[in-house]
């Protein structure tokens, strides 16, 4: 071999190191957290610019649900809310980073939690699938009115005037071209005591609230988001009540417009789910929340999916999300006081998202 052709090969081989070329390449790599307040929206700015940018995060679900002062509904608002200005910096960061914003308020169910109902089924009861289960002075589970959260009726008929107006203006104030719906552990669906909702079928009912936002939003070419729990059959699969339905919403995975884009998340096993929704049609995101071990085993997975597809599934397989189930505030307090890259294997949010990060660095040549 010449100098020259060898000097050509080193080259060749730098580029590759360097760049990943040629090695595939997540969609999405993704990180969902409770948007921040507004005493925290500069702190979580630098955070987005120093340590989820670099880190090749090109996707970010900011769960709103009422921290924003929405002029459409006012009545909403948490106090203390994100203003549109607040908003406008974390969405020019995220532009400036070519990272992709998504709100999420939660849709259906988690109307309430622990013994606090939350703010719409607040100032309008009226849409409570379940008024005969009154809030509990102490929260406690199992409980004998099954509650873990309270659902909202999706056959009342004021109802989604009222969603679709907050949909609509969290969605122009973040310029978002996605909008993510939630919709996870609907417990509380098709009451026998509601008498819009008995004796109907729980897979149609969850399904016609889905494709009802995500017609309402195709109309401004929005895509729609949820968590996909409610679509995995619990009892066959073994997967339980949280992370799958016992209550037949499974069904609806065959009503739901294949355009709804599918969180599934897993947060103790590296259940193989992924391969189900891309079959059934459906773009699918795997999602981990705190264990090391099992979101290093999804994300090899996911790539593993991606590398033995069809084109036409493999372009269903999108990448990984890290879930953050506290708020940004204590998440980031804790991010930063554990200095170290590398992640150790205890279970924290820290170290799950640092490892799923070191898989796709280590498979993309990411910094
Ligand atoms: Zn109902």
């Amino acid at each position: 071999m010449s100098k020259q052709s060898f000097f050509c090969l080193i080259l060749f081989c730098w580029f590759i190191q360097t760049t990943g070329y040629g090695q595939d390449s997540l969609p999405i790599k993704g990180f969902c957290i409770g948007a921040p307040n507004s005493k925290e929206v500069s702190k979580f700015i630098k955070f987005i610019n120093q340590e989820l940018a670099p880190r090749g995060i090109n996707t970010l679900v900011l769960r709103i649900d009422f921290n924003y002062q929405f002029k459409s509904h006012p009545e909403l608002r948490d106090s203390g809310s994100l203003t549109s200005e607040e908003v406008k910096k974390m969405v020019l960061v995220c532009q400036e980073n070519k990272i992709r914003i998504i709100p999420q308020i939660n849709l259906f169910g988690h109307q309430s939690w622990g013994t606090k109902v939350t703010n719409l089924l607040k100032v309008y009861p009226q849409f409570d699938e379940t008024p005969e289960v009154k809030m509990p002075e102490k929260y406690h589970w199992p409980n004998s009115d099954g509650l873990y959260c309270k659902s909202y009726c999706p056959l009342h008929p004021d109802l989604h005037p009222i969603i679709f107006e907050l949909i609509d203006e969290i969605c122009d104030v973040f310029d978002s071209d996605a909008f993510h719906a939630g919709m996870d552990e609907v417990f509380y669906i098709g009451e026998e005591q509601c008498s819009r909702c008995s004796g109907k079928d729980k897979g149609e009912l969850f399904a016609g609230e889905v494709n009802l936002i995500r017609n309402h939003l195709l109309v401004k070419n929005r895509q729609l988001w949820i968590w996909g729990d409610r679509l995995l059959d619990g009892e066959t699969a073994g997967f339980g009540m949280w992370e799958a339905s016992m209550n037949n919403t499974h069904r609806s995975i065959d009503l739901i417009s294949k355009d709804v884009l599918i969180c599934d998340w897993h947060y103790e096993r590296a259940d193989q789910t992924p391969p189900y929704f891309a079959l059934k049609g459906f773009k699918v995101i795997t999602c981990p929340w705190r264990m090391p071990e099992i979101a290093i085993q999804q994300t090899n997975d996911m790539y593993r999916y991606r590398g033995s597809a069809t084109p036409e599934l493999k372009e269903r397989y999108q990448g990984m999300m890290q879930t953050i189930w506290s708020d940004a505030g204590s998440f980031m307090e804790e991010f930063y006081n554990n200095k170290s890259e590398e992640s150790s294997t205890s279970n924290s949010q820290v170290n799950c998202f640092k490892s799923m990060l070191k898989i796709i660095s280590d498979r993309e040549g990411l910094k």
